[in-house]
């Protein structure tokens, strides 16, 4: 057995997963002074050739990026990321409609994963009070003792101490594992019938073949492609499809019918310059669809031994753009506990469960509601409609309105908040507007009776009106 502390006094914190919210989290574990300890299954993925693992770039919002400004990384990763200030939605006949984020200079940013990962590991090395292990895999650990094993690639097994115990292994988390064993531990999970596949749009004639500054979508109602902006001047472009669809293309003829019919504009875009329908053709069998999954559990934490962060604690479905970004939240949720109770991990972890676990699941379920209005919601005037008018009342009454989206990725508002501000805001207005129209029915109806007009006179103005509100775009 090896006692991974070098200096016996102070405590060794075992972070468990060297991924993006590991990695993350031992920079703000070594700030503190703990001795820190990350292992990692894989290989360091900084000398590895090719890097295995999921989406290839990610939106990163304000959550994420107050979490990389508590350990000075803010700026660095900024600079390397792109901004998309809007959603661009791709039509099936190519009309292309933009829908603003937030507020004139309000955007999220389209990062590399692996490149985040890379620079959140070299981070966490600076400080000499931290070291990374790497090629150490988790297979088990003991609540009681806080033992851990762990498996070699060349076959050896090494048994490892720590006082606290990190669990930010992912969605499949073998810390969790011990959790599963025991009493008042709630888990579920659940696997969306949708699965998604990756394909690269390259650049045309050494420039983006798409605005960049866009997160561009194709919704179509039961499925969806989207793609984000690369600093290559590529596109990631993501197929997100019930895996039944998946498997009823089996040839790269019924691919190309598939894209022929459903997203034309892309088929000259996706693939290699000069032959993009074979590139298309090739890269679609490439790998399999992959499988997502939304996990949620409580507690947390074991007395004051263990404690589960980011998607081992919370896996969400992709489609609000918050799974990376609640995980780094938590690194600062966590941080202020231990800072407001003195590091006592008795009283840490328990409050940390009581806070994170509402906010944690709010982020779950609205991830869920976004999987339908991003493919679906979007393709309807009534949404587009609320769209405009929650972010007119924004922009005129700031205060009392806030659209659900700045909320959750512009602000720092408790999930679990913005959900309920959410509801309390959707009554208000569509009472208002209910209101509004009843009132305008009774008066024009009035109107009608005592003077009957030309309807071109009615019609036009309202048609006008309409299309100014659908114009609007916030200052
Ligand atoms: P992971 O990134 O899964 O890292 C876990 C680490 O633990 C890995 O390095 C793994 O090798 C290691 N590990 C696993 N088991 C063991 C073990 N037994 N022992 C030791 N190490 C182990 N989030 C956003 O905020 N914005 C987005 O736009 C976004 N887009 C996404 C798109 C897709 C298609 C998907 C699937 C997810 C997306 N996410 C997004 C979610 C985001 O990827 C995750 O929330 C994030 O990666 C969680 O980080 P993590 O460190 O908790 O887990």
């Amino acid at each position: 057995m090896e006692e991974a502390a070098s200096k016996p006094s102070s405590k060794v914190v075992a972070v468990v997963g060297g991924g993006l919210v590991g990695a993350l989290n031992a920079c703000f574990f070594a700030r503190r002074g703990f001795q820190v300890q990350v292992f990692e299954a894989r290989e360091d993925i900084r000398r590895a050739r090719t890097v295995k693992g999921r989406s290839i770039n990610l939106a990163l919002s304000h959550r994420g990026r107050q979490a990389l400004k508590h350990v000075g990384l803010e700026e660095k990763i900024v600079s390397q990321g792109i901004p998309m200030h809007a959603r661009m939605i791709h039509s099936p006949s190519g009309k292309l409609s933009s829908i603003p984020y937030g507020r004139k200079g309000q955007y999220i940013l389209s990062v590399d994963r692996a490149n985040l990962n890379r620079e959140l590991l070299t981070e966490a090395e600076t400080y000499p009070n931290t070291q990374l292990n790497f090629d150490h895999k988790l297979q088990d650990w003991s609540a009681e003792t806080g033992l851990m094993t762990f498996a070699r690639s060349d076959g050896s097994v090494q048994e490892i101490q720590a006082q606290l115990i990190v669990g930010c292994d992912g969605a499949f988390s073998a810390v969790r594992k011990q959790f599963l064993r025991r009493s008042r531990f709630n888990y579920s999970q659940t696997y969306i019938p949708h699965g998604y596949m990756e394909l690269t749009m390259p650049p045309a004639d050494g420039e983006f073949a798409m605005k960049p500054n866009y997160l561009h979508i194709w919704p179509r109602n039961t499925f969806m492609m989207i793609a984000l902006p690369n600093l290559d001047k590529t596109f990631t472009c993501t197929l997100f499809m019930p895996f039944e669809e998946f498997e009823k293309i089996t040839t790269g003829e019924e691919v190309m019918a598939f894209f022929h019919k459903h997203f034309p504009d892309t088929i000259p875009l996706i693939g290699a310059p000069g032959s993009p329908a074979d590139a298309l053709r090739r890269d679609y069998f490439r790998l399999p669809a992959q499988a997502m999954v939304s996990v949620k559990c409580s507690p947390y934490h074991i007395g004051d031994k263990c404690v589960l962060m980011g998607d081992a604690a919370h896996a969400v479905v992709p489609f609000y753009g918050q799974g990376m970004n609640a995980g780094f939240e938590d690194c600062i949720v966590l941080d202020e506990m231990m800072e407001r109770f003195e590091e006592d991990l008795s009283v840490v972890l328990p409050e940390y469960t009581r806070v994170r676990v509402p906010d944690d699941h709010a982020i779950a379920d609205l991830a869920m509601y976004n999987y339908i209005e991003m493919r679906a919601h979007v393709n309807s005037r009534w949404f587009l409609f609320r769209k405009r008018l929650d972010n007119l009342l924004y922009a005129v009454m700031p205060k009392a309105v806030i659209p659900l989206y700045t909320m959750v990725t512009f602000t720092r508002t408790p999930y679990h908040e913005a959900v309920e501000r959410w509801h309390w805001q959707n009554k208000v207005i569509n009472g208002g507007l209910l209101l509004g129209a009843t009132g305008a029915a009774v008066g024009l109806s009035c109107l009608l009776a005592k003077n009957p007009p030309d309807v071109n006179q009615l019609v036009r103005p309202a048609e006008q009106l309409w299309s100014r509100l659908m114009a609007w775009r916030p200052a």
